[in-house]
């Protein structure tokens, strides 16, 4: 049987990350895995500057592509020490591509360029690992993501062409020859051979289509965390990590926020109930939590925060009711805008939603309903989710917050909240 594994930026950030990935791999020595890998640290965030500076011609842009190069420079010269190795070759190439394309004017089409430039981090880091692991004797196939992930063209946010996918991955790794394939998260390919991304974070999402295509016996997520937590250290102590999670809970928890799980990623797995584990890259014995298909409840009591909330409430301007037709039009606009409503709530008389704070397209909305209602939002608000709620963790998430809106339903309660500390300061 197959497996999947993926290990994120923060699991080859450096040369010892990517000397640890040999470690993992070594205790799962007779096995037959396809290995997905990010961009190395803090890549992606990086070439995204580079595509904004360039694009804009902000006089940066070679500065910018420096400072990548010589980062991954630095880590391949502790990996290799031999110059004349031939990765030095093959990132040279990439380099080279990237300064020429830097060196050209822009289309027109901001997300197309991006996705032509965003999505080589994946591809240097891929080169990178591929090599130290051969050279660390874990022979494994190098393979270019964006032969086999199939996408349309919507750049940024390319959707998976799951047949032609499918047939692709099952035709390039084959397990017979080869037990390890190497490949990259977060990239694929139009029919037409141009990258495309799959979104931000998306290689978790690639680890799960693969995963998809072959049928594999599991997914496993490397981080740096022990497993995904009840609650995010960063705003609370005492999370727990959880054993087991149901895919429903992944799911609920990851696309309210939770950072440890791409949203996407759970419902290829769910589809044909492939276990998704989420381990420490640092303690690889350790259990972490397993995703899988399981009824069972949460334990405890898990919630995320999301941050920089937008509160919008809408009321017709003639007290009439907001009906079912005002609600087509509300949400037509909501979706012109490229706008989540992360929670919503309707009376009578007022129809309220809360999305990502975005300085661009939140204004722009806000203008569009004015036209047709009375309008009033809050902006700097904080949105928790609670997947398995009782009144204590209520009472915990919400002390020293004004909340300005709640929605619960049999497993999940949502707040919209204000941090009443901030004021005080
Ligand atoms: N490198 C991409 C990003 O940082 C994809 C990923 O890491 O999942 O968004
Ligand atoms: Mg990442």
């Amino acid at each position: 049987m197959i497996k999947v594994f993926k290990f994120g930026g923060a699991s080859v950030r450096d040369a010892d990350a990517v000397k640890n990935v040999v470690k993992v791999m070594n205790l799962y020595g007779a096995d037959k895995i396809a290995v997905v890998v990010s961009a190395m640290g803090k890549t992606t965030n990086a070439l995204e500057q580079l595509v904004h500076a360039w694009y804009y011609e902000t006089g940066e842009s070679n500065h910018i592509l420096s400072g990548i190069k010589s980062y991954h420079m630095d880590i391949v010269r502790t990996l290799f020490p031999s110059s004349d190795h031939a990765v030095y070759s093959g990132l040279e190439e990439i380099f080279s591509e990237l300064t020429e394309k830097t060196g050209t004017i822009a289309s027109d089409n901001y997300d197309y360029e991006y996705d032509q430039i965003v999505s080589l981090g994946e591809v240097i880091s891929s080169k990178i690992v591929s090599a130290y692991l051969a050279d660390s004797g874990v022979a494994n196939t190098w393979i270019d993501a964006r032969s086999i992930i199939r996408t349309d063209n919507t750049y940024r946010d390319a959707r998976v062409n799951w047949e032609t996918t499918e047939e692709y991955v099952r035709h390039s790794m084959d397990f017979n020859t080869t037990a390890v394939f190497l490949t990259q998260g977060f990239i694929g390919a139009t029919s037409e051979n141009i990258s495309t991304t799959l979104g931000r974070e998306g290689s978790d999402y690639s680890a799960a289509i693969l995963a998809w295509c072959l049928d594999a016996e599991r997914v496993a997520i490397w981080k740096d965390v022990p497993g995904v937590l009840n609650a995010d250290p960063k705003y609370f102590d005492n999370t727990v990590k959880l054993d087991q999670l149901s895919y429903y809970d992944a799911i609920e928890l990851a696309y309210y926020g939770a950072s440890v799980i791409h949203p996407k990623t759970i419902k290829p797995l769910q589809n044909k109930r492939i276990p998704l584990w989420v381990k420490s890259f640092l303690k690889p014995e350790e259990r972490g939590t397993i995703v899988h298909h399981d009824r069972a409840e949460l334990v405890v009591p898990s919630f995320i925060f999301k941050m920089n909330q937008a509160l919008i409430t809408l009321s017709t301007r003639d007290f009439s009711f907001i009906v079912e037709k005002n609600l087509g039009d509300i949400f037509y606009q909501i979706d012109r805008f490229r706008l989540r409503i992360n929670v919503m709530q309707n009376t009578a008389l007022s129809f309220s939603i809360s999305v990502d704070m975005d300085e661009r397209k939140v204004p722009g909305l806000i203008k569009a309903l004015e036209e047709e209602y009375a309008v009033r939002y809050n902006t700097g608000l904080e949105l928790v989710t609670i997947r398995h709620y009782d009144q204590e963790t209520i009472d915990r998430v919400s002390s020293n917050k004004e909340i300005l809106l709640e929605e619960k339903s049999r497993h999940t309660c949502q707040m919209v909240m204000r941090d009443l500390s901030v004021l005080c300061d």
